[in-house]
């Protein structure tokens, strides 16, 4: 059987959490909450489907849903009260951002153009652009600091060129895109008339006062642009798999076309329940920041004795250490290290780089990612155990 996707094993997120589960390390690997989704969250999907709302909803999504998340939208990223999102025909309900990111790059995606991606890359783009027929451009963010230099996406730009993918707040390197970067992106975006695929499944989880830039505020921008979430992240519930897809009408049509023969809809008591949780406690959002900068903090106070050196996090629920001071392993062997001896699963960033790209970043970079949606008590477990490496 020839494959279609050779070179693709496991994702490094199950290789990890399966290595934690077999030598009983602390989770810090794959990214997910250790806590439970709101109470109230579960018990509105316990009375969606006690009352018989079983069956499938529109595959758009459901009509409330939709609306909840106009409004969300509106209220986080459109300044301009003139601005009216039109909810019911701009915004997909979908099975996870993964599927979404999916859609997005079939809807737009031909056989032998060029999307450019920024590595450290999330696993998901790339597969998908193969599987389209196109191939990924990978354009190193610049470490220590991980900024995109946009001098070279405009070298890396020509006529095969079809979308750059971006993802802020980004996992795993938990920077931020500033306005700058936006408006840069925005100008190569008009200028060459390519499109966008915006993946902010962490945009409610920025901190230190920063905001998030959504390509939503950018109304120009936003009409090129997938602009991608994920209600997983944003209410502790990752295996609900419930996420949506942002995008100007003409777009919406050419993607509610995939996504009706991917899924048809996404499953209808969550979309309930969520809807629920959007009206009722409009403030879970607002909090999210807070409640993980708080748990950032705690993470990085407790580390401040090791031998790590801490990488800034801005947003995500991830955390980079350096251990170049405590090893010359490089990161995946670093990893089951730590998992197997040491009793502490991570997250290895060499999966995340194109091969070309890995051969410069592994001569100079030792770098690994900690998940710290964990609880506290979690939090300092793990970290008195990594002070006395
Ligand atoms: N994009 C990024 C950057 C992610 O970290 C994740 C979740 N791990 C996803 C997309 C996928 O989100 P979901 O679980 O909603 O499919
Ligand atoms: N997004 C999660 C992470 O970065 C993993 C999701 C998955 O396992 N596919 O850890």
């Amino acid at each position: 059987f020839q494959s279609k996707l050779p070179h693709l094993g496991t994702s490094i997120f199950t290789e990890m959490s399966l290595m934690a589960n077999q030598f009983q390390a602390i989770n810090l690997s794959q990214g997910f909450p250790e806590f439970d989704t709101p109470a109230f969250l579960k018990s509105a999907i316990k009375q969606v489907i006690d009352e018989g709302k079983n069956q499938y909803c529109p595959s758009a999504g459901l009509p409330e849903l939709l609306q909840q998340i106009g409004d969300l939208v509106q209220r986080c990223y459109i300044k301009d009260a003139a601005r009216k999102l039109d909810a019911l025909n701009t915004i997909t309900v979908t099975s996870g951002a993964t599927e979404a990111l999916m859609v997005a790059i079939q809807t737009l995606v031909r056989p032998g153009d060029e999307v450019i991606v920024f590595d450290p890359a999330y696993d998901a783009y790339e597969p998908a652009v193969e599987l389209a027929g196109g191939r990924c451009r990978h354009i190193a963010m610049n470490a220590p600091d991980y900024a995109i230099d946009w001098s070279l996406v405009k070298q890396a730009i020509n006529d095969k060129t079809r979308a750059i993918v971006i993802n802020s707040p980004h996992n795993p390197t938990g920077t931020l895109l500033g306005q700058s970067d936006l408006l840069a992106l925005q100008q190569m975006v008009l200028e060459h008339e390519l499109y966008v695929i915006s993946d902010e499944v962490y945009e409610h989880m920025t901190f230190d006062g920063q905001a998030h830039e959504s390509v939503l505020a950018y109304p120009e921008l936003f009409q090129r642009s997938f602009v991608i979430s994920s209600f997983g992240k944003t209410f502790h519930c990752t295996g609900w798999k419930l996420g949506y897809c942002v995008a100007p009408e003409a777009l919406t049509t050419e993607f509610r076309k995939i996504h009706q023969y991917v899924t048809f809809c996404s499953f209808t008591p969550a979309q309930f329940a969520v809807a629920s949780m959007l009206k009722n406690h409009p403030q879970h959002v607002d909090e999210l920041s807070g409640f993980y900068q708080q748990k950032r903090d705690v993470l990085v106070a407790a580390l401040a004795d090791s031998r790590f050196k801490v990488l800034p996090s801005k947003g995500t629920y991830f955390l980079l250490l350096d251990y170049s001071a405590i090893s010359d392993l490089d990161d995946v062997a670093f990893c089951h290290w730590l998992t197997q001896d040491i009793g502490v699963a991570a997250i290895p960033l060499s999966p995340f780089y194109q091969a070309e790209i890995l051969e410069v970043y592994h001569q100079k970079h030792k770098v690994v990612r900690l998940c710290f949606a964990k609880n506290d008590a979690t939090l300092l477990k793990a970290a008195e155990i990594l002070c006395q490496l």
